[in-house]
């Protein structure tokens, strides 16, 4: 595999290169010979502890350096792994670990579970740092062997464990890299925000192993202290920074966030939810020596395979930020509901055919069957992914998103895309974030709609709320009919979010 190939060379080139630092400790945690001498030893430990079956390991934790040890092992012994977040609730985490049935449990944090064979992180960093012969290790890890398994949240309330390949995560590195070659000089550090379970976490981790940088990691201890998000980010001296927009938009709410914090930074690489135009025209202004880029794509097609500078005039402009071209070997279709294309600028669901498409859902052949359409490219059978989400290609070929299929709803016998309003609410300058979100009631009918919106800088400075909300509904009713104007406004100082770092419309849902 290349990214093992790279990892080995750099540490035979330059050992001493930090590979992995953290806010709290300014020298090295690994360095690239250590990355590489531990997971080694590591591999070797899971060679002789589990059977050669290519058996999915659990790794349970949060961000501790220690995790990218284990993920490295786990490839050269060519077993999956499948990290799991602290953040997880019980519940969802004992169900992924009856899908999965591991025979071990790697976990860098504190895990009663007397249900699995667990590995403390204590035993961990013992087995690493041993004596341990691990021999010539030779990563078994091949192109289709799935290299790891991500759960994300399922339709019907079980997660699903979406199955990423070797070759999907090479072929996604060659583009990753590609894309931040221009920014690379002899301090090429990454910020790591988003946490091991999240795919968005791939693009930042891999794609600086793969390019000899160092990962700069922001931990969840830390992420609830805004105070001292910020020192870190300052001391991290970051040159690519990888989270979703409203991470962003959370920064954004203090004065300090600025080139003259992270006065190294180059590129901002978004993904995983809609980049508003304000956010992107803030951005801009606090930050004139840094690219922005918007990445569109779902943890089943790796990351992101679709990519767009985006440029002063696109944030200026009216219409919603695209979300860019494919990269190669991908392309995009837009199905109509029949499954035949649709045409330029016509609107349907966004089906992806490309080389980093995954395997489907562990042990969901159903589910699989129903997203992952098969088909032919040459003489290889291929999947296409069908992604739930509704958009449009323009004459130039660029990707417009335009909402999920389960955000249309229907209000008093109207068909409302939900995201349609958000994006209206986005336009009138007044609100930097908006999510707009429908009221059931006890039948689960729906009722009405509230949205919830951040003020821009300039209304929030107003103090009358009241007045706010009303300019808002009235600005609203210039541009949308009257029944798609959320009959409720909550101005809120900033919006939730889940462990993804999107926003989270569940916690709204119950605001209301
Ligand atoms: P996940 O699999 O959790 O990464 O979520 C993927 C979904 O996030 C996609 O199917 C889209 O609905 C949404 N998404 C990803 N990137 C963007 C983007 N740039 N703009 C809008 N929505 C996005």
């Amino acid at each position: 595999m290349q990214l093992l190939e790279n990892i080995k060379q750099y540490a035979q080139e330059c050992p001493k290169r930090i590979a992995v630092r953290n806010d709290s400790c300014r020298e090295a945690v690994l360095t690239y010979e250590a990355l590489e001498r531990f997971s080694n030893v590591l591999a070797a430990y899971i060679n002789q502890n589990v059977p050669k079956d290519k058996s999915p390991i659990i790794v349970y934790g949060n961000k501790n350096p220690y995790m990218l040890v284990i993920f490295l092992a786990c490839m050269k012994a060519a077993h999956p792994y499948c990290p799991v977040d602290t953040s997880m609730p019980r519940e969802r985490m004992r169900d992924i670990m009856e899908t999965i049935q591991p025979h071990i449990v790697f976990a860098a944090e504190s895990l009663q579970d007397d249900f699995f064979s667990v590995i403390p992180l204590e035993e961990i960093v013992r087995i690493c740092n041993g004596e341990q012969d691990c021999g010539n290790i030779i990563p078994a890890i091949q192109g289709d062997d799935i290299l790891y398994i991500l759960f994300t949240s399922g339709s019907t309330g079980k997660p699903k464990g979406v199955e990423i390949t070797a070759g999907c995560i090479d072929r996604f590195l060659q583009w990753s890299e590609s894309m931040v070659k221009p920014y690379q000089g002899d301090d090429f550090v990454f910020l790591n925000q988003s946490p091991f379970s999240f795919d968005l976490s791939v693009m930042d981790v891999y794609t600086s192993l793969f390019t000899g940088g160092t990962l700069y990691i922001i931990d969840d201890a830390i992420q609830d202290k805004f105070k001292r998000v910020l020192q870190a980010m300052e001391q991290s001296e970051a040159v690519v920074w990888v989270s979703t927009p409203s991470l962003a938009d959370m920064c954004l709410m203090s004065k300090k966030f600025s080139q003259a914090l992270l006065p190294k930074l180059k590129m901002f690489f978004f993904c995983g939810e809609v980049l508003p135009n304000m956010t992107a025209k803030r951005l801009m202004d606090r930050f004139p020596a840094a690219d922005i880029i918007n990445a569109y794509g779902p943890t089943e097609a790796t990351v992101a395979v679709t990519s767009q500078i985006i440029t002063r005039e696109l944030a200026e402009d009216e219409s919603a930020l695209p979300v860019g071209k494919p990269k190669p070997d991908c392309s995009i279709e837009i199905w109509r509901t029949d499954g035949t294309l649709a045409d330029r600028n016509e609107a349907g669901e966004i089906v992806i055919k490309s080389d980093t498409v995954g395997r489907g859902y562990f042990r969901q052949p159903e589910l699989t069957k129903a997203a992952f359409v098969p088909y032919l490219q040459g003489f290889e059978q291929r999947y296409a992914y069908k992604t739930g989400d509704q958009g449009y290609l323009d004459e130039d070929g660029v990707l417009h998103f335009s909402g999920r299929s389960d955000m249309q709803i229907q209000l008093h016998g109207y068909r409302i895309e939900l995201s349609d309003i958000e994006q209206n609410l986005l336009r009138l300058g007044i609100v930097s974030s908006a999510v707009v979100i429908p009221k059931l009631d006890a039948h689960n009918k729906l009722r009405r709609l509230a949205a919830f919106v951040v003020l821009a800088p300039d209304a929030a400075e107003q103090n009358d709320e009241q007045k706010i909300r009303n300019r808002i509904k009235e600005a609203l009713s210039q541009r949308l009919p009257e029944y798609m104007v959320p009959s409720k406004i909550i101005c809120l100082s900033e919006l939730p979010r889940n462990q993804n770092g999107k926003v989270d419309r569940k916690k709204l849902q119950m605001l209301i």
